[in-house]
């Protein structure tokens, strides 16, 4: 049975909603989920990359990221797959000193769904970055579900079949093979088919 590949921000977890939710309280703004057409945050937030760092480490720090909510859907269809035999893994872009608070989160919302969390830090600064579609190859993980276009190009590229969640930041054209899906329910049609 296939084995699946998992982003988790906007994909499993509504990191977005939260982090406006912070953003809005602590700084005053308006910020709205459609606000966020790119990852350019400076530009978004019209703050200094160093100053757009200090918030979303802040966010970190604070009691909106522990408690980003599931993706409707997303806990019952990754059950209702697991039934099937479908095995799961997380493969996440954040960086290395987000491992506990990661593992607490999905312990807490997905508990006994995913096999394994993998950490590829995409976005941070320093330390190793690896490839996804690296991750998913070694995991032999023949789809993942995706939202960032450097990780849906980078999987596509390599074989891997993208599921590619639709957010306002991925609306360009997609890679070939590459299908848009707009929730849950519609990921398990398209595993089952
Ligand atoms: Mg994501």
């Amino acid at each position: 049975m296939d084995n699946i590949a998992v982003d988790i921000d906007d994909v499993l977890g509504d990191f977005t909603s939260n982090f406006i939710l912070f953003h809005n309280n602590k700084y005053g703004t308006k910020l709205e989920k459609k606000d966020f057409f790119s990852y350019q945050y400076p530009m978004i937030l019209g703050v200094s990359e160093q100053e757009t760092r200090y918030r979303i480490d802040n966010f970190y720090m604070s009691d909106y990221f522990k408690e980003i909510i599931p993706v409707s859907g997303s806990v019952e269809t990754i059950s209702s797959l697991k039934e099937l035999g479908y095995n799961f893994f997380i493969v996440t872009g954040r960086k290395y000193s987000l491992i506990q608070e990661t593992r607490e989160w999905v312990s807490k919302n997905f508990g006994g769904m995913f096999s394994d969390i993998h950490h590829t830090n995409s976005y941070h600064p320093e330390g190793e970055r690896i490839k996804k579609s690296k991750v998913c190859l070694e995991l032999n993980a023949q789809i993942i579900v995706e939202d960032d276009l450097m990780h849906i190009k980078d999987c596509s590229l390599n074989g891997i079949k993208v599921l590619a969640y639709d957010n306002p930041w991925n609306r360009d054209i997609l890679p070939k093979g590459v299908v848009r899906v707009f929730n849950w329910n519609e990921i398990l049609k398209k595993i089952t088919i």
